[in-house]
């Protein structure tokens, strides 16, 4: 390396550093579950979006070696040249109809899902009207599109409205509005059923990022639209493979016109290589079981619904979400990072999250809580929030 070369990108990580900013990820040592290993040591996982806690479940794990076995471990080509196995159909086709919708198309991610679909569908004649609080991946596939943008204040129904009532979006070929289904960093469920009843007044297409919400709202896990019965009404779903459904890729569900076209246009689609078939079979199986069973989906809600009222009993501040991901709020950045060092040293990993992730002051513990933990598990990660909570002035010394 020549001397002075990335000094600028050497500078902004010591700038990284020295805010507290820069990010230092664990490694695991382990498969993904209830518990992790993370420098030889076993911990209570609270931070994973293995919701149904499918990442290391016999049937999926079977189903990506019968795959390897049969179809190798590649699939050599973009899916437009010689790269689309049958594989690859058949989890669009069960994904249709888990998502009851004509057709789906699959990406190497949720992330990639959301770039293929906006820049795709959108033109300098339409606006994107956009959460405030949408995920970076919405954010880069708006940026992609040569549409105009406007953003409304996070999940605020009238301040949407106010948008499209604007000249310039009003006047507009299409309007696209874009939600993500559950916001990541509060847990909060998105108002969709107001969000579409103003969308059709408006006539606008809605978009619903459901990645926290596939495999977790709804009958069997069938995401936001099934949850407020919006069936046929939400033009465009996305969702992720790589949360509850414990493996990795994104799909976008929707019209077949909707698929086919960007199966023609959609970049990521187009220009990278598809899902592995070990992957594409474990999804598959991951939609088999949530379509004959919805054992894991119960089990999840009502692991959550039990850490959180224990949580409250306790006195922590949960903002009354009501998902599985719940964050403890403790106002400060300093207060969470502390709060998050003793949980782990506590054998309990839980992150802390902080500006400029969310707002200043709105600092917090994320619990993320999966199916794959006992009721052991909760009371013993309970155990231990009372404790620090305590030890650290958050709750009353009195508090069971
Ligand atoms: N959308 C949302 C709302 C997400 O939270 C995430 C993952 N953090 C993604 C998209 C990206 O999904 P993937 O990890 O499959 O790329």
């Amino acid at each position: 390396m020549r001397e002075g070369e990335f000094a600028h990108l050497a500078a902004h990580l010591d700038e990284l550093e020295a805010k507290g900013l820069r990010l230092n990820f664990r490694v695991l040592e382990g498969p993904q579950g209830a518990w992790l290993t993370i420098e030889g040591r076993r911990l209570l996982n609270l931070c994973s979006n293995n919701y149904l806690g499918l990442a290391d479940h016999p049937r999926l794990k079977e189903a990506a070696r019968a795959a390897i076995q049969t179809w190798g471990v590649g699939p050599g080509a973009v899916r437009t040249i010689a790269g689309t196995m049958s594989l690859h159909a058949e989890l669009e086709e069960k994904l249709a109809a888990f998502k009851q919708v004509e057709a789906v198309v699959a990406l190497q991610s949720g992330f990639n899902a959301n770039g293929a679909v906006i820049p795709a569908i959108t033109g300098p004649e339409d606006v994107i009207i956009s959460d405030a609080l949408n995920h970076a991946s919405i954010i880069d596939g708006v940026r992609l599109s040569k549409a105009a943008r406007r953003v409304y204040a996070h999940a605020d129904v009238d301040d949407l409205r106010r948008v499209l009532g604007e000249p310039e979006v009003s006047g507009a070929r299409q309007r696209l509005i874009i939600t993500d289904g559950v916001f990541s960093m509060d847990g909060d469920i998105a108002p969709l059923d107001e969000i579409v009843a103003v969308a059709e007044e408006h006539d606008a297409v809605v978009m619903v990022d459901d990645a926290h919400g596939e495999g977790v709202l709804g009958a069997h896990g069938r995401g936001i639209v099934d949850h407020f019965g919006l069936h046929g009404r939400c033009a465009i779903e996305v969702g992720t493979l790589s949360k509850a459904f414990g493996v990795v890729g994104g799909f976008v569900a929707g019209l077949r016109t909707l698929i086919d076209y960007i199966r023609q246009q959609g970049r990521p689609f187009l220009f990278s290589t598809g899902l592995s078939p070990a992957d594409t079979a474990a999804a598959i199986a991951a939609v088999e079981l949530l379509a004959a069973d919805d054992t894991l989906v119960r089990t999840l809600w009502a692991n959550a619904d039990a850490f959180r009222s224990g949580l409250e009993a306790l006195g922590f501040d949960t903002c009354r979400t009501r998902t599985p991901i719940i964050p403890v709020m403790l106002c400060e950045a300093e207060l969470a990072q502390t709060f998050s060092r003793r949980l782990f040293e506590e054998g309990v990993y839980a992150m802390a999250i902080g500006f400029p992730i969310v707002p200043r002051g709105k600092a917090r513990i994320r619990a993320m809580i999966s199916a794959a933990h006992s009721r052991e598990d909760l009371d013993l990660a309970l155990g231990t929030f009372a404790r620090i909570g305590r030890e650290l002035g958050v709750i009353e010394a009195s508090a069971e």
